[in-house]
């Protein structure tokens, strides 16, 4: 977690180190940008580089040995504090961060470019909500009233300040504005849309840009030996987002679910087996509501996809094989006279399963609606 396990961004990485070096960097800080661009191991190393205390002379990154570099390898350091939404359980003892540390240490440790799916997943809560709760606030002005353990830098590190409940962003704001000295507050947010403004006005904002594809690419062959025509076949289709493109990349098994679903989906609204389609209603409302949303966003995609095949336009297609054999087949059944009734369908499905609307009757709605749209075409 250092800056050259961060993927690209050299020039978010240079401005840091500079205003490290130069002690201007202020003490609270916001990283912002779309998934998979490498927010949260920007914070990491940038956090890494303030606690080393045997930085090389011509600085770029942690020394990797000394002990706060050591203790940074398995996320322990003292002074370092996180905070993150979790789901409460009360009887599982596990209601707040500190609580939580080990699953949240293992996730970050399995993977620095997690997303908000692999969190919910990694604690087991499919179906619920995480928030930061404002105890977290509490406990975080608790810890910064003690001493630095190692009397260096104190680090909390927020991420998605966007969960926070109103009360405890409320009593974050005191800290944010007059934090005790040598600490600094690293958020980490997706949707800094919908963080409170007047915590916003607090923090001073970096935006990273999504990843190039040749960026994308280069980190699969380095890191998981791909070869290079795949690992470019990969980042296409990642939409900039590294995280998308080890998800597609190391489980083959989970991208084609949701291609086996959606082709069940639409084949199934062809026919119009209402006794099949109810079943593949059920079985969708099994799954968790995240990997529900999942569905109906890459459902939009294959549309889309599947639209443009018709312009016979080989660049604006980001698929792989499979997808690609489907979509050939299945793209003249997507016209101008249907196309836009398939994608509200889907973008109302996605609202409706936000909303907790009951998730069988949203899919059978769905694939009712697809019944006389897809005969449209
Ligand atoms: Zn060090």
């Amino acid at each position: 977690m250092d800056f050259k396990a961060v993927i690209g961004q050299e020039e978010v990485k240079r401005t840091l180190i500079s205003e490290a070096d130069g002690g201007r960097l202020p003490h609270a800080l916001m990283l912002t940008g779309p998934e998979g661009c490498g927010k949260m191991p920007m914070a990491l190393a940038l956090a890494r580089y303030l606690c080393c205390r045997n930085k090389s002379a011509e600085g770029q990154d942690a020394c990797g040995t000394c002990l706060s570099c050591r203790q940074w390898e398995q996320l322990i350091h003292p002074d370092v504090h996180f905070v993150f939404p979790i789901v409460a359980n009360k009887a599982r003892k596990k209601e707040n961060c500190d609580e939580w540390i080990s699953a949240w240490r293992e996730m970050l440790l399995n993977n620095l470019y997690f997303t908000y799916t692999d969190w919910i997943q990694q604690m087991e809560v499919e179906n619920s909500q995480p928030v930061i709760y404002t105890r977290e606030s509490d406990n975080i002005q608790r810890k910064l009233s003690l001493k630095s353990v190692q009397g260096g830098w104190r680090i909390v590190i927020i991420w998605l300040p966007e969960k926070m409940q109103e009360a405890g962003a409320n009593k974050m704001l005191k800290l944010l504005e007059e934090p005790p000295a040598q600490t600094m507050f690293l958020l980490v947010s997706e949707e800094p849309q919908k963080v409170l403004g007047t915590i916003l006005s607090r923090v001073q904002h970096i935006s990273m840009p999504r990843l190039k594809d040749e960026e994308i690419s280069q980190a699969l062959h380095l890191h998981l030996g791909m070869e290079t025509e795949e690992c470019m076949m990969v980042a296409r289709m990642a939409n900039g987002s590294y995280s998308k493109a080890l998800g597609t990349a190391t489980t083959e098994e989970g991208s084609s679910e949701l291609f086996q679903q959606f082709t069940s989906l639409m084949r199934l609204a062809w026919s119009r087996k209402v006794k099949e389609m109810k079943a593949w209603s059920e079985e969708m409302a099994d799954w968790g509501r995240e990997r529900q949303k999942d569905f109906l966003l890459y459902a939009q995609r294959m549309i889309r996809e599947s639209f443009t095949a018709n312009l016979h336009r080989a660049e604006l297609n980001y698929m792989n094989r499979e997808e690609q054999q489907f979509t050939s087949r299945f793209a003249p059944f997507v016209s101008e006279r249907n196309a836009m009734g398939i994608m509200n369908e889907l973008q109302e499905a996605q609202v409706h399963i936000e909303q907790n609307v009951n998730a069988k009757m949203v899919f059978f709605d769905l694939i009712l609606q697809l019944t006389v749209l897809i005969k449209n075409h």
